[in-house]
Order: structure tokens, then C-alpha cells, then sequence
């Protein structure tokens, strides 16, 4: 396994490489060429000035040459790189390089070919000749035979000049390959150290240290998200590792009080010192319930465990639905001397009725228990306007206590009781609105709350018609 440094530098590493070697031959192929075609035009314009002055030099003496002017012309072709040889119109020649200078001309061939040779050493080249004709007024008056290093050649200067420039395109490659992993290192460092942060945090959070969210300077959005996330993984984790401790001690609570009167006063009875009158045991049985009112709810946390919420989803009257369960409810509210009503529409929804009653059940619930007397809950059924697909709208609204704005987050959440002290009996385990979330989430529905401490709240479930 390779480090994420050692991945990045060598991935930017190669990448120059790979431009630079392909810089390197098209830059190379280019120059050639270049230079070839050069070399080539270089040879003919040289040749086709030799002629023009060799028959200017013709015309200028009247007629034939002049020996100084041949040679003149003949050391400057030398000097080009041209061996000439001027022959007249009879086939005599008048003047030939190599017999001017045989060791000079020999040298120059092989200087040329070892330029060649070591600029390219399967050039395959030798001495040529061309003949031109060369006439004055239109008249032939004789002809120059040019020889050189052919097909083309480079002069000394040519061969440094192109060795030069390779020279340049090598180093240049070589520095920037070596700067492009200097780069390479110090990217991959600032990318790789804070994935370091966060793998740091994540193994404290597999510690169970939930508490350092990890801190980035990164302006990467990747890991901007990434560290988001494990922060946020870890206060998620921290924040039901506290519910979860809360639900034990809650539970113990509960437990303890209702089994501490139920074992004290039977303890009186057995022992005979009390009577088992009526009111007494009215008193037990209420424990018992408060025992089953608990047992009841942490079988719901079970259920809520389950993630596969089975629904039978069948064509049901929602309106009536809630009518019966209104119905069923008004009993309760009307001992508690709230105003209970319920005002609807017309509804039909493939959906699964017992749960769907039991998401009323639990909002009802709620507002029963958080409303005080002479309070009002209204239980709303309408038709959604806002949402994407056709959706019924259910609100229960009451006048209760609400529920202050820094819980309204969290209400949702398993075991989250806005007001945790044991002595408020009406409390639950705080997970009656985490199922009803979990019911409406089934339906592919959304919840939400709206409430102000002091003025109510208002439950709102939205859930598609199907
Ligand atoms: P519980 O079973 O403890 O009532 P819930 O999940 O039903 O738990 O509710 C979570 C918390 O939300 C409760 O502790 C309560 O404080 C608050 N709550 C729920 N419904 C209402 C309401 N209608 N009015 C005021 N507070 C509410």
C-alpha cells in the first residue's frame, strides 16, 4: 500500500515526464526537419548564385573568365561548403577545387561527414555533384559541376546549434521534473495532512471520544465535507452515547419508583399492618400500569430498531379514519377539560391505516399530556398544496406548553425528552415522536414542528396520497 504522497508526486512526476518526452520528440522531429529543409535550400540557392556569378564574371570580362575571378569564386563556394569545377563549352575544365586544394576539399568532406555521422549515425550520405548550365545572353558558354556533402549537410555551426537546443529541451525536462516533484510532494502533503486530522479523529471516535471535532484550514471542498462529516458523525454519536446513558438511568428510575410502592406496601399487607382496601389497591394497580406504560414503550424501541417498517398499504378513508380516532380521543380530552376538534376534508390514501392512526395516536398523545386544562387541540386534515407529489396535509395543534427552540432539532430523535427531570410524571421515554417520524418516513411523508414555549405547538405530517 502506497502512501497518498508517494501517489500524487509520482502521478504529477510522471505526467511532466510524459509531457517533456513528448515535448522532447515533437520539438526534435520539428527541428529537423526544419533544419533539413534548410540545409537543402541553403545547397540549391548556393548553387544557383555560383552560376549567376560565374556568368556574370563572364560577361564582365567579354569573353571567357578571368583566372582571379574563377578563383575568387571558387575559395567562396570552398568556404560554403561547394567544391566547383568550371568547365567550358568545349569540355575543357577551367577551373576545379580539388585540384586548386585536394587536401583541403578532402578535409572538408570528412569534417562533414563526421558532423552528420555524429548528429545522426545511420545518416546515410556521400559525395554528390550537380551540373548547371551556364550561359550569358542566352548563349551556353560553358557549365559549373557543384559537389558536396549529399543528400544535405550541416555546417559545424548547424551541429552545434542543434545540439545546443537539444541540450536546452534535456535540462529544462530534468529541471522541471525535478521541481514538478518538489510540487508534486508539497500538494500531496497539504491534501494528505488533514485526511491525517480526520483519520486521527475518526479512530478517537472509534475510541469512543467523541468530544474534538477536527479543525481544517483546507479549501478543498472534498475534505471540507469529509471533515464535516466525521465532525458531524461524532456528534451524532456523542449525542445518542448521552441519550442512550439518559434512557438506562430514566428507565432505572421509572422502574424503581412504581416496584418500591408496590414492594413497600404489600410488605404492610402481608405483615398485616395494613388492610387491602379499595383505595389501597387502586394505588397498586396504578403502579402496575405505570410498570406496563414502560414495558410498552421500550417494546416500541424495538420496533423502532426495525428498520423494515412492513406496511399494508391499502385505499382508505383518512377523513373517516381520524373521525373514529377523534372519536375514541374526545373521552380523554374531555376529562382533562380540553377542547378537542377535529375539521377535515374529504381524503382517500393508499396507505396503512393501523399506522397511520398510530402517528395520530402519538400526536394526540402528546398534546393531551402537554396541555393544561381549559387548553384547546385541533386535529386538521386537509389536502397539500406545496408538496411535489398529491399529499394529504395532518396538523395537531394545541395550546400547550411548547417546546423551547434549541430542543426543536431534536425532537425526532430516540429517547430526546425536552425536560429530562424524572419528577415530571407525565413523561415518556422520549421516543414516542421518533416513531411517529419513523411511521411518516415509511410513508414516504415528512414531519415537521412549529411551536413557541408558552403559546403551543403545531405537528405537521405530510404524506402522499400513493
Ligand atoms: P415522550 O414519549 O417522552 O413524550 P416524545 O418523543 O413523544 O417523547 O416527545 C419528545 C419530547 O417532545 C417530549 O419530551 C416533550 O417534551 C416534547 N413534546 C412532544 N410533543 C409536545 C407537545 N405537543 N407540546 C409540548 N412538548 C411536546
Amino acid at each position: 500500500m502506497n502512501s497518498l504522497v508517494f501517489k500524487i508526486s509520482s502521478a504529477f512526476s510522471l505526467m511532466i515526464l510524459l509531457i517533456f518526452s513528448a515535448l522532447g520528440l515533437f520539438s526534435n522531429y520539428f527541428i529537423e526537419s526544419q533544419f533539413r529543409q534548410y540545409a537543402f535550400e541553403r545547397t540549391a540557392t548556393d548553387s544557383a548564385a555560383i552560376a549567376e556569378q560565374l556568368a556574370s564574371g563572364y560577361a564582365h570580362s567579354g569573353d571567357g573568365w578571368e583566372s582571379g575571378t574563377l578563383e575568387g569564386i571558387g575559395v567562396a563556394a570552398m568556404e560554403r561548403g561547394l567544391l566547383i569545377r568550371v568547365i567550358d563549352e568545349s569540355g575543357a575544365v577551367l577551373w576545379d577545387a580539388r585540384r586548386h586544394n585536394e587536401g583541403f576539399c578532402s578535409d572538408m568532406l570528412m569534417q562533414m561527414e563526421m558532423n552528420m555521422l555524429s548528429h545522426n549515425a545511420d545518416f546515410d550520405g556521400g559525395y554528390e555533384e550537380k551540373e548547371y548550365p551556364i550561359a550569358v545572353s542566352d548563349q551556353p558558354v560553358g557549365s559549373v559541376v557543384i559537389g558536396y556533402y549529399g543528400p544535405y549537410f550541416y555546417s559545424s555551426d548547424d551541429v552545434k546549434y542543434i545540439d545546443a537546443l537539444q541540450r536546452l529541451l534535456f535540462y529544462g525536462g530534468l529541471i522541471s521534473l525535478f521541481f514538478s516533484v518538489l510540487l508534486g510532494v508539497f500538494v500531496a502533503r497539504r491534501i494528505a495532512r488533514p485526511i491525517t486530522r480526520v483519520i486521527d479523529s475518526a479512530s478517537r471516535i472509534a475510541l469512543g471520544r467523541y468530544a474534538t471535532p477536527v479543525q481544517t484550514t483546507s479549501r478543498t471542498r472534498e475534505i471540507v465535507d469529509l471533515t464535516k462529516t466525521i465532525n458531524h458523525l461524532g456528534e451524532t454519536l456523542a449525542e445518542q452515547e448521552t441519550l442512550r446513558k439518559r434512557l438506562s438511568s430514566d428507565v432505572a428510575h421509572e422502574l424503581r419508583t412504581p416496584v418500591t410502592v408496590l414492594q413497600s406496601h404489600l410488605e404492610l399487607m402481608i405483615e398485616g399492618v395494613w388492610q387491602p382496601e379499595p383505595d389501597r389497591l387502586k394505588k397498586l394497580y396504578e403502579e402496575t400500569q405505570r410498570l406496563s406504560r414502560l414495558i410498552t414503550d421500550l417494546s416500541k424501541i424495538q420496533a423502532l430498531e426495525d428498520e423494515n417498517l412492513n406496511l399494508h398499504l391499502e385505499e382508505t378513508d383518512v377523513d373517516q379514519l381520524f373521525g373514529e380516532l377523534h372519536k375514541m380521543m374526545l373521552g380523554e380530552f374531555t376529562k382533562h377539560n380540553i377542547d378537542f376538534e377535529y375539521h377535515s376534508v374529504p381524503v382517500t390514501a393508499r396507505v396503512d391505516g393501523d399506522k397511520l392512526k398510530q402517528i395520530g395516536v402519538n400526536l394526540l398523545t402528546n398534546a393531551l399530556r402537554y396541555t393544561p386544562e381549559f387548553g384547546q387541540v385541533i386535529l386538521h386534515l386537509d389536502l397539500s398544496k406545496c408538496t411535489r407529489v398529491p399529499s394529504f396535509r395532518l396538523t395537531v395543534e394545541d395550546t400547550g406548553i411548547g417546546i423551547p427552540e434549541k430542543d426543536l432539532p431534536h425532537i425526532f430523535e430516540r429517547f430526546y425528552r425536552v425536560d429530562p427531570s424524572r419528577s415530571k410524571a407525565s413523561g415518556g421515554l422520549g421516543i414516542g415522536l421518533a416513531i411517529t417520524k419513523a411511521l411518516v418516513d415509511a410513508h414516504h411523508g415528512t414531519i415537521r414542528v412549529e411551536s413557541r414555549p408558552g403559546s403551543g405547538s403545531r405537528f405537521i405530517c405530510e404524506i402522499p396520497l400513493g
